[in-house]
């Protein structure tokens, strides 16, 4: 960090800033140029909050060099994060295919698709129990039902399970569940985070609508300070204005994360794109771009489903993509984690 310091500033105030932000346990290194006087300050700025600094008298401005989060930052953790569930390994050099409905809707449903994407060779099962929807008036999900049908799905196809939490108060529902997601709409809900970062939990941490990848980083090392280091990164579009699809899909999200960060990255082009016809093309692109893994929305009966149907692809329609993503994840050497 580097803070420019205003020309009226005095010996004894520049006395304080220095003792104040040593007081962080980083060093200082005083300069004094012909036109400005700046204090570089070496070791983890990580705890200095850049605002604090700026509002003091004497500071012109201040510069991060480095960036705010240290746990997901790769320069402290030059491998990648490898992520054990049940025997697959997200992050590293496989891909995984987690592949579901959008909501769990009722037995036959879960279960129908579950068999339908475990024979086409999807890694993990996704289904919502807790819906965040926009309207009250949608329908909500089947809550603690819907986690006891997801934990049926995984005896019967030994997939492990992907679902979101929406509340801290349900928690506990969630023990039995192998990788918790949580929501773009809660990316920074930091009491969730923080309480997420308490467990041992795999954490599938969605990047909010509106937020940067710096953001997304951040919310990730809310997880991560707790002592939870299981968290993959996932990119579900954002909000641009174009309207044609749900949500824009920020591809360039997957080199740029990899390269700031060593914990995996999912691309779910489903949420980014809301078109069914889109998510066989983006998947591509995904894999080509180097992700750890997708997260596809499928159906038994898109047509009738509960929601999200227009972007779920059918059984028939999965397993023609998966045949395509097979092929892509060879050829780009990072093959299927089957
Ligand atoms: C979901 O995966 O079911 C979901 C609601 O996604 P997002 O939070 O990305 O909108
Ligand atoms: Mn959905």
């Amino acid at each position: 960090m580097i803070i420019i310091l205003k020309d009226n500033a005095q010996e004894k105030q520049i006395d304080e800033l220095v003792e104040w932000v040593s007081g962080f346990g980083v060093k200082t290194n005083l300069v004094n140029g012909v036109h400005q006087r700046i204090i570089g300050l070496i070791g983890d700025t990580t705890r200095i909050d850049v605002e604090s600094v700026q509002a003091k008298d004497i500071v012109e401005q201040v510069k991060r060099v480095q960036e705010p989060y240290k746990n997901a930052n790769r320069r402290f953790h030059p491998d990648d994060t490898v992520i054990e569930v049940r025997g697959r390994k997200l992050g590293g050099g496989n891909l995984n295919v987690i592949a579901g409905p959008c909501s769990v809707e009722c037995e036959d449903q879960i279960l129908q698709t579950a068999i339908a994407v475990k024979e086409a060779g999807a890694t993990m099962l996704r289904g919502g129990a807790f819906k965040p929807r926009t309207s009250p008036y949608a329908f909500q999900g089947l809550g603690k039902e819907g986690i006891n049908l997801l934990i049926k799905a995984r005896e019967i196809t030994g997939l492990p399970i992907v679902t979101e939490i929406m509340d801290l108060s349900d928690l506990d529902l969630f023990a039995d569940v192998d990788i918790v997601q949580v929501g773009a709409r809660n990316m920074q809900n930091f009491t969730l985070l923080k309480e997420l970062g308490n467990s041992d939990k795999p954490v599938l941490l969605k990047r909010g609508l509106s937020s940067t990848l710096q953001e997304l980083l951040m919310s990730a090392e809310y997880i991560m300070a707790g002592g939870n280091s299981k968290v993959i990164l996932c990119e579900r579009g954002i909000r641009t204005f174009e309207p044609k699809t749900r949500n824009t899909l920020d591809l360039s999200a997957v080199p740029l994360l990899k390269h700031h960060s060593h914990l995996p990255v999912v691309i779910d082009p489903s949420h980014a794109t809301g078109i069914a016809k889109l998510v066989e093309p983006m998947s591509l692109a995904a894999v080509a771009s180097g992700c750890d893994a997708l997260e596809i929305e499928v159906h038994n009966d898109p047509k009738n489903a509960w929601s999200d149907g227009a972007q779920s692809l059918t059984p028939e329609q999965f397993k023609e993509t998966m045949r395509k993503i097979k092929a892509m994840s060879e050829f780009c050497g990072k093959p299927l984690d089957i």
